[in-house]
């Protein structure tokens, strides 16, 4: 049996603590589909097609990495792939209300689908999308959070 994960999230953009979570939820899934949110609910800084090009930058020669734009409703999409996992990272406390919401109704939605929670490296729990663009935006070095691909988008982005 393949056993199919989906990570889903909006990757605005990818940093190394989702290049973290994607190479360890391959130590349990055969295969990780890398889910990319088509209209994630917050205002993105990059398109689709970016968001979508720096992960496979980043992560798209990876062996049983896959990655993909999806629309509408996680359940939905993760049982047309027949994925029965959904991995989710969690960095603090915080994370974790939302978290669980999403898993228990994910679930009531697509029995077959279970939640897993991982934790990235210690030194990439402070890490996330919206903080590396923050400090990128006022001219800070983001090389050690973000692929040089990324950097380089980042500072192309902000350079007015
Ligand atoms: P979303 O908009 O769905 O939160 P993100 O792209 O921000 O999507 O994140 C996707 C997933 O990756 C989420 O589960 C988030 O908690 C996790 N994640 C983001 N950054 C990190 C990190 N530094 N370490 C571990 N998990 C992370």
């Amino acid at each position: 049996m393949t056993r199919i994960a989906i990570y889903p999230g909006s990757f605005d953009p990818v940093t190394r603590g989702h290049e973290d979570i994607i190479r360890r939820s391959r130590h349990f899934a055969d295969r990780v589909i890398v889910a990319v949110a088509v209209n994630p609910g917050k205002d993105p800084l990059f398109t689709l097609s970016e968001r979508t090009e720096f992960l496979r930058v980043a992560v798209g020669d990876e062996a049983g990495v896959e990655i993909r734009a999806f629309d509408g409703l996680l359940a939905k999409f993760a049982e047309k792939v027949d994925a029965t996992l959904v991995v989710r990272g969690l960095r603090a406390v915080s994370d974790f209300e939302y978290e669980f919401q999403m898993a228990l109704m994910n679930r009531t939605l697509y029995e077959a689908l279970e939640t897993v929670f991982l934790v990235p490296d210690v030194g990439l729990t402070f890490l996330s999308s919206s903080l590396v663009k923050e400090v990128a935006r006022f001219g800070g070095d983001v090389g050690m959070f973000v692929h040089p691909t990324v950097r380089a988008a980042l500072a192309e982005k902000f350079a007015r």
